[in-house]
C-alpha cells in the first residue's frame, strides 16, 4: 500500500524533527493531502494508526487538510479548478493545464510534548 510508505516517511520527519527539536511525544499530525495526490484518506488513517504504533507519535492524533486540486490553463490564461490530475479545463475544454496545488502531501503542524 502506497499509503504505508508514505506514513513511513512522516513517522522518518517526526523522528528528525524530535531530535532537533527536542521533543518526545507527539500529540496530533495536521497533513495537508492535495486532492489530487492520489492519497486514499481512509488509507491513510489506516496506515498511521500501524506506522505510529511504539513509535513517538503512537497517541497522536491524525487531523487532515485536504487540499483541493488548482492548474493553470495555457489557453485560457488563468487558473481553473481541478478534481482529477488528468482534468480538461472547466472553461474551455482545453488540455494544456498545468497542476498548481493539489498535489502536496506535506506536515502542517505539529502539536508536540
Ligand atoms: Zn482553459
Amino acid at each position: 500500500m502506497h499509503e504505508m510508505s508514505l506514513c513511513e516517511g512522516v513517522l522518518q520527519v517526526l523522528q528528525d524533527n524530535a531530535r532537533s527539536q527536542g521533543y518526545s511525544r507527539v500529540k496530533t499530525v495536521w497533513l495537508e493531502i492535495g486532492s489530487l495526490s492520489g492519497v486514499e484518506i481512509e488509507a491513510m488513517r489506516f496506515s498511521f494508526d500501524l506506522v505510529m504504533k511504539g513509535s513517538l507519535a503512537a497517541e497522536a492524533k491524525l487531523e487532515i487538510i485536504r487540499v483541493p486540486g488548482q492548474a493553470w490553463c495555457m489557453q485560457c490564461g488563468k487558473r481553473v479548478a481541478v478534481t482529477e490530475r488528468y482534468d480538461a479545463c472547466p472553461d474551455c475544454g482545453g488540455y494544456q493545464l498545468q497542476v498548481t496545488a493539489g498535489d502536496e502531501l506535506r506536515i502542517k503542524e505539529l502539536e508536540v510534548d
